[in-house]
């Protein structure tokens, strides 16, 4: 196995450019990775984001490194727009329900629960919230006040951009450069407590109607979003570590202040690769909460949403997440999850007959070539789509040895079995799932809708009746429509 895990390679954001990976302990890996805000329910953009980095964890947990994954919770400090000024998301909705701001924190906090275990996701290592840490969070603050990095303003606290600027690159991560970044955000300058525009805040001074807040040698406040993520993975990583992962609309501001504040507080860039997913759309336009234009997992399962045809199950949407690269747009359509259906049908039918076929006297196939593709391509940047490709030359390979047209050896047999389960099941995180799959119930399916066509033909409106009732009390709904019949 070493040799594989010494050929991964990941596509560094910092760099731009894809990196052989070469952890800072060897053998060991610390991944973090930002976790949602809980202030409502985590739409299906938000899961692309957690099932990429899902199928990242596996496979580093596959090529045998010992994996510290640690994704936190945002429970206070993330504002409106994900702005400095305006009300915390949390606070707000819990203002709308009224409810105390923690009953929405664990109503959202188990439904984000809940929706990954659908998705067959591992559980973090460590999930801490930002709640839990703010005494870390002030020590990071003063940390980068003894520095020179920051100053206190109206009981607040703001990182000082252009003085740190000044000796490393901020910007480097997102490829912007603070003259723009100066020249676009001038004219928006209505905050006062900031010495200049660009400076972000670690501490807010909270108004006397706040809910959330802390004591701090500042006077009464909450922390800064940015810095949460600072001060947590510092904690649980360490002040360097290997690898952070999110949504590349994260990219700025929010892990370019990360950078600057683990390098501001430590001295030492804090993350050596940076990992970003690419967001899920619909229809063409980022899936987004705020505009509308999203899909909860929920309705999708259940079919009750107004962009799809039919329900898909967990299994074949992480399927079909798992065909398009973790850096690749990918956008969401009912014929794009139809056809990813089929493919997680045929895949779990091979995966089945891969246990009952027979082994001959030799292999037909190079199979050991065939597993090494799996490996090389994901050591290629987690390419999970070249994965699904090189696992469907596999099903090819076992569906003609089921039909007596090719071979395997029992050594190669047992190989192709523990490789396949390990691709399959281990790094894709695709099990088979009745609620997912069509696959056995496809066939019989067929057979009662010919034989209620037969019924319908002869005009045996009796029988045709019959099987109508039938299957829907069984919970399933035929449909008659121009182009012949379906049912769900
Ligand atoms: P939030 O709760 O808004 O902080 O978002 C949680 C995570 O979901 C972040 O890593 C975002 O980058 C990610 N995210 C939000 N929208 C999308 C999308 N349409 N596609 C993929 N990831 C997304
Ligand atoms: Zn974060």
């Amino acid at each position: 196995m070493s040799t594989e895990k010494e050929g991964l390679k990941i596509y560094n954001s910092l760099a731009g450019t894809k990196e052989k990976f070469i952890p800072i302990n060897e053998g060991f890996v610390g991944l973090y990775v930002c976790g949602p805000t809980v202030y409502n329910n985590v739409h299906l953009g938000n899961c692309r984001t957690f099932i990429s980095f899902d199928m990242v964890y596996r496979y580093l947990h596959h090529l045998g490194f010992k994996v510290r994954y640690v994704r936190n919770i945002t429970d206070v400090g993330h504002l409106v727009d994900d702005a400095d000024e305006g009300e915390d998301k949390i606070a707000k909705k819990a203002r709308l329900e009224e409810l105390e701001p923690m009953e929405i924190v664990q109503q959202y906090t188990l439904d984000f629960h809940n929706v990954l275990e659908k998705f067959n996701t591992v559980a973090p290592n460590i999930e801490p919230t930002a709640t839990g840490h703010i005494i870390e969070q002030i020590e990071m603050i003063k940390a980068i006040l003894d520095n020179g990095f920051g100053y206190e303003s109206n009981g607040s606290v703001y990182f000082d951009v252009e003085k740190y600027n000044a000796s490393h690159p901020y910007g480097e991560l997102s490829g912007r450069k603070i003259e723009d970044l100066l020249s676009n955000t001038r004219d928006l300058d209505g905050q006062d407590e900031k010495n200049n525009p660009l400076d972000f805040a670690l501490w807010k001074n909270a108004a006397e109607e706040h809910i959330m807040k802390w004591p701090s040698p500042w006077g009464v406040g909450f922390p800064g979003w940015h810095l949460e993520c600072s001060a947590m993975s510092t904690k649980y990583l360490g002040e360097q570590f290997d690898i952070h992962g999110g949504g590349m609309d994260l990219k700025f501001p929010h892990h370019e202040c990360e950078i600057a504040q683990g390098t501001a507080s430590n001295g030492v860039s804090p993350v050596k690769y940076w990992m970003h997913g690419n967001m899920l759309t619909l229809n063409g336009k980022k899936m987004s909460k705020s505009t509308g234009n999203s899909i909860l997992p929920a309705e999708l399962f259940s079919g009750n949403n107004e962009f799809m045809e039919k329900p898909f199950g967990p299994m074949v949407v992480r399927f079909f997440m798992m065909q398009a690269h973790y850096r690749s747009p990918l956008d969401f359509t009912s014929e794009a999850l139809t056809a990813a259906e089929k493919g997680y049908d045929k895949l779990m039918e091979a995966m089945r007959s891969l246990e009952v076929v027979k082994a001959g006297e030799q292999s037909s196939v190079d199979v050991k070539a065939m597993v090494a593709s799996f490996y090389e391509a994901m050591n290629d940047d987690f390419n999970a789509p070249i994965l699904v490709a090189k696992l469907f030359d596999a099903v090819k390979y076992i569906n003609s040895i089921k039909d007596g047209n090719q071979s395997i050896g029992s050594a190669d047999l047992q190989l192709l079995q523990k490789e396949m389960n390990a691709f399959v099941a281990g790094v894709l995180g695709i099990r088979n799932d009745s609620s997912s799959s069509n696959g056995k119930l496809n066939p019989v399916m067929d057979l009662v809708l010919d034989l209620r066509q037969e019924a319908r033909a002869n005009k045996d409106w009796s029988t045709s009746d019959k099987i109508r009732d039938g299957l829907a009390n069984a919970g399933i709904v035929v449909k008659d429509t121009k182009d012949g019949t379906s049912w769900s």
